[in-house]
């Protein structure tokens, strides 16, 4: 069979554990006998992070922006334990937050939606991909105790005093002991969010809501919906119409009643709080961790890193390790690359690697829904059943691998 070429190249970022053992499989059986494609690689292995003082992290996070497309599979985020498991120099922080900051774009988590296994919520028979502002608020609040009483000031002292005033506002006067904080959040940033999030639907052809609570924070809420709201009439109001989709804001109380109600199929911007808390709401509600995706996509839309939302899954790595046999869960993996693969395939205008990741989405879903699981959707789907008829991670592969050939056969 002939290789679909790939004219421009992908940024590979491996990482750790289980994760890496499916990531080898995925890359074997699934990418290089169908795809002529130039793959920059970077090893993102714990120990290599290590080696280099993580300056491996930050090389790949420029690759990424350089060539516009990064598939990532899960890394460790070392905590006190790790350091001592592989004798880190440091606690080198986590490789998401180095390239999101590098790359700085917005986050959209999204479930796989499979008919044959149950959702908690029945009514979500489509996806609800939340795109979460992952810039200041309460991360990077400061927040205090307060002793006793006493008068809690917050005061703006501008830069340069003529242009602007300073302004100090009184915001309690304590008759006893407290708690505090102060909070803010950067026109640049809000705006940036907007466009990533106006791009993505565009992407995606569904519809957007923006959720605050702006009948409270009136200044600080109202400026998201605001800025949104310009952003949208100035700049993708007319591409909306086209695509006829719409874009609405919504107070975040009614937002999550309609979210319940709804049947999915739809963009929920959220701001950082908001975001953290209900995308783990959405996840659970469509059931497993291996099922979701997640990709960080920059405000002009051109560049994009996907991965699967789960982590290195140490705990089947430690069986593994153990000679003993496994049932890893590889979807989300092979969605990371199929969704890197289709945003290179929009770029280069390259309509049968867009087809390919199309196809290998497909043929994932299908082949999930013959029947064919591994033991965290068989266990959703045959609570009850007694036998333990789910596939190990090696043979759920080879099975799929079969099933793709002779889609792939059928359809060239
Ligand atoms: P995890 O790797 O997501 O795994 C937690 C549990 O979820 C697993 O033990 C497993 O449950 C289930 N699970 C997750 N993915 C699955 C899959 N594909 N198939 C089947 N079951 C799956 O989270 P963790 O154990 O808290 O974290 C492990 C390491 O990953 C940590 O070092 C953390 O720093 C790192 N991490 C990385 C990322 C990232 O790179 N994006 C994200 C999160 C965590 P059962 O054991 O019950 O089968
Ligand atoms: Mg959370």
């Amino acid at each position: 069979m002939k290789k679909i070429k790939v004219n421009n190249p992908i940024v590979e970022i491996d990482g750790d554990e289980m994760a890496k053992v499916i990531w080898r499989y995925i890359k074997k059986y699934f990418i290089i006998p169908y795809l002529d494609v130039k793959i920059i690689y970077f090893d993102l292995g714990i120990e290599n992070r290590d080696a280099t003082n993580d300056q491996i992290t930050i090389d790949a996070a420029y690759a990424i922006k350089k060539y516009n497309v990064g598939i990532k599979c899960a890394t460790i985020t070392p905590d006190e334990d790790r350091m001592k498991e592989f004798h880190l120099k440091k606690m080198w922080r986590s490789p998401n937050g180095t390239i999101r900051n590098i790359i700085n774009g917005t986050v959209f988590r999204e479930p796989i939606i499979v008919k044959n296994i149950p959702r908690l919520i029945q009514n979500w028979i489509n996806p609800i991909c939340v795109a979460r502002h992952a810039y200041a608020d309460q991360y990077q609040a400061k927040d205090f105790i307060i002793e006793g009483k006493g008068k809690l000031y917050i005061s703006f002292i501008p830069d340069i005093i003529k242009k602007n005033k300073s302004i100090t506002f009184e915001i309690h006067h304590f008759m006893g002991p407290g708690i505090a904080m102060g909070m803010y959040n950067t026109d640049q940033s809000i705006y940036g969010f907007a466009r990533s999030c106006f791009n993505y639907s565009v992407y995606k052809k569904w519809p957007l809501f923006l959720s605050t609570k702006n009948t409270i924070l009136k200044a600080y809420d109202g400026r998201f919906k605001n800025i949104f709201q310009e952003i949208y009439n100035n700049e993708f109001k007319s591409k909306f119409e086209i695509l006829q989709i719409t874009y609405e804001h919504r107070l975040i109380d009614d937002m999550i009643a309609k979210a319940m109600k709804s049947n999915g199929k739809f963009i929920w911007a959220c701001k950082n709080y908001d975001g953290d808390v209900l995308s783990d709401y959405i996840a659970q509600g469509f059931g497993s961790l291996g099922m979701m995706t997640s990709v960080l996509l920059t405000p002009d839309g051109k560049t994009l890193e996907s991965e699967a939302v789960h982590g290195t899954i140490t705990r089947h790595y430690r069986l593994h390790q153990n000679g003993q046999e496994t049932s890893t869960n590889p979807i989300a993996s092979i969605f990371s690359w199929t969704r890197g693969l289709k945003h290179r395939a929009i770029l280069d205008k390259n309509i049968d690697l867009k087809i390919f990741s199309e196809n290998m989405e497909k043929t994932c879903i299908d082949f999930i829904e013959s029947g064919k699981m591994t033991k965290d959707l068989f266990q959703l789907s045959y609570k009850d059943h007694k036998k333990n008829n789910y596939l190990n991670t090696k043979s759920f592969i080879k099975k799929l691998k079969i099933f793709f050939d002779k889609r792939m056969n059928i359809n060239t």
